[in-house]
């Protein structure tokens, strides 16, 4: 989704974009309203031609012209062709993406309605049922995400409780497919068991409106990470993409990391400024995840992970999720050249491998953003193209082992040990007494 992509370059397009938002929000209410009461098609049409010519040069003009349209595959780029032996490691393995926006494209784009989208049958989104499966998607982290904006309107926790909704009924609507998954025991059961273990992740600490309790809520719901940040800084930390205006977290910042490491919910920092990094870093008892980031020392964005946060990643036993996001992965020298540019999938593998040199194969993951932007690399589109990268994996040396950790055993382990954190946490400070 492209009004939801935090994920431009510059915060004046985020503002844009997200500054577009509730007024497109309002705007379709108002044509649905039309369309129900009154069967003027002038009126309609007006109403329509207000929209577009408000807001088209922020949202609808910029997703009809998105990037995918416009720019060429670099030359001699091929589809990549699955092995035997690369499927065969692939699909025993247990993919565990960290981040997939389905729920706000479902929000923006289907009334939040699997009647008017059944993700069963083909979309014209990312991810459906019959490609997640194509992909071999064994666990995911949906991401409840709402725009930072809503920090400021003060309905960041109503809205963020309505997408958490909206995974619950897809998880209600197709019990075949999902399971809702509170733990990594969970995880591997639901695996077993042939579905796609199901949790949520809450994208900016924005949700929780400085509220500590909500952080208990919101895993009373089903939520196992949040991200300190979006676009935007919070009251208590600084994001990448904006001015920085606390050089870290706040004292209420570090009690939020110590409320998420006592919850058992993992403290995730994508969006967040190096300095947040480094100060979450410091604080928390649990290790960290970034759920969709990527190496700044290739593309050099500042939503990606510097390498003396990298280095770091041992000692923490955190996980760093390569995301596929084109302005993310594709090289600072193709972008300074050709700034629309997809990037590749081999791309992405250059990220994973940089992450594997300064962290080790133990602290990389996958967390592909799907849903989230318009434009992904070529080669991974789509949720069915995950088995490109166990390819190319491969081809590079890479065996069995090192892949199954890459694809979901690094974050299960990071599950583990946030879990044990949590009990010993709770066992000596059992709620009520803290
Ligand atoms: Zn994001």
């Amino acid at each position: 989704m492209l009004w939801k992509a935090g994920e431009g370059r510059g915060a004046l397009t985020l503002v844009r974009r997200y500054g577009g938002l509730s007024a497109l929000e309002s705007s379709w209410n108002q044509v649905g309203i039309m369309r129900s009461t009154r069967s003027d098609w002038g009126v309609w049409l007006v109403i329509c031609g207000w929209a577009v010519g408000l807001l088209g040069p922020q949202v609808l003009g910029q997703e009809a012209l998105g990037q995918e349209a416009e720019v060429a595959a670099p030359p001699g780029f091929q589809p990549i062709e699955i092995s035997e032996e690369a499927r065969r490691i692939h699909f025993s393995g247990s993919l565990f993406d960290g981040h997939n926006d389905l729920p706000w494209t479902m929000r923006a784009q289907a009334n939040s309605s699997f009647d008017k989208v059944d993700i069963a049958q083909p979309t014209s989104f990312h991810t459906d049922i019959p490609r997640l499966r194509a992909g071999g998607l064994k666990a995911q982290f949906w991401s409840v995400y709402v725009p930072s904006s809503t920090a400021t309107t003060g309905n960041a926790t109503v809205m963020t409780m309505e997408q958490i909704d909206v995974v619950d009924e897809m998880l209600r609507r197709y019990p075949e497919t999902f399971e809702r998954a509170g733990t990594a025991a969970d995880v591997r059961r639901i695996v077993a068991e042939g579905k796609v273990a199901s949790m949520m992740g809450v994208e900016g600490g924005h949700s929780i409106e400085n509220q500590l309790g909500l952080i208990q809520r919101f895993y009373d719901r089903g939520v196992r990470y949040m991200t300190l940040t979006h676009s935007q800084n919070v009251d208590w930390a600084d994001s990448a993409t904006d001015e920085p205006r606390h050089q870290g977290l706040t004292e209420f910042g570090k009690e939020v990391v110590r409320e998420m490491n006592r919850v058992g919910m993992l403290v995730d920092i994508s969006h967040v400024s190096p300095a947040t990094m480094h100060a979450t870093l410091d604080v928390s008892a649990a290790p960290v995840i970034f759920s969709h980031s990527s190496a700044k020392a290739i593309c050099d964005h500042p939503r990606n992970v510097p390498d003396d946060v990298l280095r770091r990643m041992p000692e923490n036993g955190g996980v760093v999720m390569v995301t596929f996001v084109s302005g993310f992965i594709a090289p600072t020298e193709t972008l300074k050249r050709e700034p629309k540019s997809r990037g590749t999938v081999y791309d992405v593998c250059d990220h994973i491998e940089h992450v594997i040199k300064l962290a080790g194969i133990d602290h990389v993951g996958l967390g592909g953003d799907y849903d989230g932007v318009t434009s992904l690399p070529y080669g991974l589109e789509d949720v069915s193209k995950y088995p490109a990268i166990t390819q190319i994996l491969l081809d590079r040396g890479y065996n069995e082992q090192q892949i199954h950790k890459l694809l979901g055993g690094n974050i299960l382990r990071v599950m583990e040990a946030a879990e044990r954190v949590a009990a010993e946490s709770q066992a000596a400070s059992p709620a009520g007494q803290r």
